[in-house]
């Protein structure tokens, strides 16, 4: 489920949709949740195979941590991926504002983080990354960690509007992190584990 101070736009016609802000939305906040009304589809769903939703699947879904893919049931499915994107998946089953979103702005994922190995790349920024790769959750793990553990630090400080829709468990787990700084869950742990041995051998 999408922030609710969100709407959709058309962008344009190589874009298609996306979704934006309609009022301030402070770094910290929950701006996407998996909820309890997401289509979970696992891999070997005989859907997946059916030609005429496979593509529909590849479009509009993102993959959790199993390895499912998950179709949004409102508009949050149209959310587009930025280089530098305003909010980050965390390991929490939610997204999360890194940064201050103004109203009117473009509300943006990083969609390397939805464990898509390759896939065109469309952003305005001179530094677009043009294409996602299979390594980029690897080159740039330690980052995308950094910045969603620096937007946890506002979580207890904002307005959490999806937080009703978190699931109970996970949102223990997260409580007891914001209030211990230990067992934090991250989202990419054996890319971040990879690279901290890569950098031991180095
Ligand atoms: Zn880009």
């Amino acid at each position: 489920m999408i922030h609710p101070a969100t709407e959709l736009r058309f962008v344009n016609s190589l874009i298609g949709y996306g979704v934006f802000a309609t009022v301030f939305i402070p770094a910290g906040t929950i701006v996407y949740v998996q909820d309890e009304l997401e289509r979970v589809i696992h891999p070997d769903d005989p859907i997946c195979q059916n030609p005429a939703y496979r593509s529909l699947i590849q479009k509009y879904s993102f993959r959790d941590e199993a390895g499912n893919y998950v179709v949004s049931w409102d508009f949050a499915k149209y959310v587009n991926h930025c280089c530098h994107a305003n909010t980050l998946s965390t390991g929490y089953g939610f997204e999360i504002a890194i940064r201050d979103i103004m109203p009117g702005e473009e509300i943006t994922d990083e969609y390397a983080l939805f464990g898509i190995d390759e896939m065109p790349l469309m952003c305005h920024y001179p530094d677009c990354r043009v294409c996602l790769r299979r390594d980029d959750r690897l080159v740039y793990a330690r980052y995308w960690d950094t910045l969603v553990r620096q937007a946890l630090q506002h979580f207890n400080h904002v307005a959490q509007p999806l937080l009703p829709y978190l699931d109970p468990q996970i949102y223990a787990e997260l409580k007891a992190y914001l209030e211990t700084g230990v067992n934090y869950r991250s989202l990419i742990k054996e890319e971040l584990a990879e690279a901290s041995q890569a950098e031991a051998i180095v």
